[in-house]
């Protein structure tokens, strides 16, 4: 049996008001790259509408002057203790 079922990406133009959720629950992949050194990224911040990338160490670099003006700090550094 074959399921084809695809996601529907039409744009209605009416729920927007969900992709502000959507970008704050997304984690962080492999293909996310730091904004100053273009390692693996493991922070992701909203800053003024800016997403911002950081590997774990920018993001420490970072962190104390970025972290209370953000409007949201997602912090994955956690994987790279593992
Ligand atoms: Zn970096």
């Amino acid at each position: 049996m074959t399921t084809t079922e695809q996601p529907t990406m039409e744009h209605t133009g009416v729920e927007t008001a969900t992709d502000d959720a959507q970008l704050a629950t997304r984690t962080l992949s492999g293909l996310d790259r730091c904004d100053s050194c273009g390692a693996q990224a493991y922070v992701r911040a909203m800053l003024g509408g800016s997403e911002l990338l950081f590997c774990g160490h920018h993001a420490k670099q970072h962190e104390a002057k970025l972290k209370s003006i953000a409007d949201f700090w997602h912090d994955e550094t956690h994987k790279l203790e593992s």
